[in-house]
């Protein structure tokens, strides 16, 4: 029933989960800066209004003077502001701020009471003890002040003060501002790179769709020959559309030879299916002599014997491609392989022809059945296609790392045309010299090179001979019994 409910509910695309990722990771981060922005705001604006007091009563010290007498004070070119004090009076210069940046600053007796100046909390501060150049903190109505006290010292100035007041409204208003800003600013941020984000990676990964659909169009016509198309560019989704257009390119080709494969196999198969069957018609049709007999049941073991051989072959070139990973290589000894195959093969000596040998000490990872069948299907060609008294040398040598195997003919030759066809399967360059040949040995040899990560290659020239030449990777170090 779950399961059911799961595979009905639509899936979350890649882009809604690209975008549903960052938006989080986005908000996250615009929560953390802005909870830096205030913590870090505030700590510096509270230090802020703090040296700001220090520095507005420090600098007021310096503008307060004692003079003894009036004419004293007279004497002086201006008298900005003055206060009786003691004996004297004290002389408030221009310059002293009582009231700037929300920083008040005050003249005081040592009891406390106001000489001068303005203290917004001077009756909540009256019971404040003065100490020098410290800070205090009160609150007052939910207010947050601070208070810089600061004793003056100089002629005539003994048991005065000075009192600074600020208040951290000030600073909470600013702060206040910032906060405003950013929950305005950080929110439309994140929404414009969410919007952008959503935009971008839907552009970004239509190709994706793209890719989906001409993979479904292929399914579905079953047309390997269609390639998915985007628009310019290099990154790793085209990187991908070219793999998959590769791949079906590969798959078109596997295709297309496995097709030609079925035509060609029928095509040589109806030949000798059809002698077969003329010569039963023939034989059945009316009463014949012994000898028509025995004619027609010798051309019908000939055809009879070519299809099986075509069958096998073809069996074997199917066998190869299809499990090529299956055949096991293992350290093989070459020399004792060649040495073994052309004893053998010496034997046949068919049209007189003489086989040669020569070999050195060599070893591959191969496998011994499929090299085995490599070397035999050259030597037969060579048997097949040599002169009459001819001669076949077959030579194993070692060649840097590399081992080299030749089989060479003093045979009918290849054109030039031909040498590149020759490994095609069913491909015979002259059929009517091929004889119980089905066409199909070279390609198999080749099939078995590449497996062994090896190459075949043939040099001929036509009415001379021929020479193939195969090629691996050798083993060293193998110890054989
Ligand atoms: P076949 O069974 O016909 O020999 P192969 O695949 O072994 O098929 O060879 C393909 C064709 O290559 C042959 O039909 C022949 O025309 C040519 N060929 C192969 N080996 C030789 C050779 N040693 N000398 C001349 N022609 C050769």
């Amino acid at each position: 029933m779950n399961n059911h409910a799961d595979t009905l509910k639509k899936p979350i695309s890649i882009r809604l989960k690209i975008t549903l990722w960052y938006t989080t990771a986005l908000i996250a981060m615009a929560l953390f800066t802005g909870f830096a922005i205030f913590f870090a705001g505030n700590q510096i604006l509270q230090k802020t209004i703090r040296d700001n007091l220090i520095e507005t009563v420090e600098h007021n010290v310096d503008e307060i003077e004692f003079f003894g007498a009036w004419e004293e004070l007279e004497q002086t070119k201006d008298v900005d502001q003055f206060v009786r004090y003691g004996s004297g009076y004290l002389e408030i210069d221009d310059d002293f701020l009582d009231q700037v940046n929300e920083v008040y600053t005050a003249l005081y007796r040592e009891d406390i009471t106001l000489l001068y100046g303005e203290n917004p909390i001077s009756k909540e501060t009256a019971g404040l003890p003065l100490q020098d150049s410290l800070i205090q903190r009160t609150t007052v109505a939910g207010t947050v002040y601070y208070i810089f006290d600061r004793e003056l010292t100089g002629e005539g100035l003994e048991g005065l003060w000075l009192r600074g007041v600020v208040s951290e409204q000030q600073g909470v208003s600013q702060m206040s501002d910032m906060l405003q800003f950013s929950l305005v600013f950080l929110p439309a941020l994140v929404l414009l790179a969410v919007g952008g984000g959503y935009l971008i990676a839907r552009r970004m990964l239509r190709p994706i769709q793209q890719l989906s659909e001409t993979a479904e169009q292929i399914q579905k016509g079953g047309d390997l020959k269609k390639r998915i198309e985007l628009d310019p560019g290099k990154d790793e989704l085209h990187q991908l559309a070219d793999r998959f257009n590769a791949m079906f390119a590969r798959l078109d080709e596997a295709f297309a030879s496995e097709r030609q494969f079925v035509s060609d196999a029928s095509h040589e198969l109806r030949t000798p299916t059809s002698v077969i069957l003329a010569q039963c018609e023939f034989s059945l049709e009316e009463p014949r002599s012994g000898q028509e007999y025995e004619k027609a049941l010798c051309t019908i073991q000939r055809q009879g014997r070519k299809m099986s051989r075509l069958i096998r072959d073809m069996l074997d070139v199917t066998r190869l491609e299809t499990r090529a990973d299956s055949y096991v290589r293992e350290p093989l000894d070459l020399e004792e392989l060649v040495d073994s195959l052309c004893e053998d093969m010496a034997l046949i000596r068919e049209k007189g022809i003489t086989l040669e040998w020569q070999t050195q000490k060599a070893s591959c990872l191969g496998n011994r059945s499929l090299l085995t069948r490599l070397l035999s299907n050259l030597i037969s060609n060579a048997y097949r296609y040599g002169r009459e008294n001819g001669h076949i040398r077959v030579c194993l040598r070692r060649r840097e790392d590399r081992v080299e195997l030749t089989v060479e003919d003093d045979g009918i030759g290849i054109s030039a045309e031909d040498q590149d066809k020759i490994f095609r399967r069913f491909y015979q360059a002259d059929p009517s010299r091929a004889g119980t040949g089905t066409g199909l040995g070279l390609s198999m040899a080749a099939e078995i090179a590449q497996i062994h990560g090896g190459r075949l290659f043939v040099e001929s020239e036509l009415g001379k001979g021929s020479k193939f030449t195969f090629s691996m990777e050798a083993l060293d170090g193998a110890v054989f019994p």
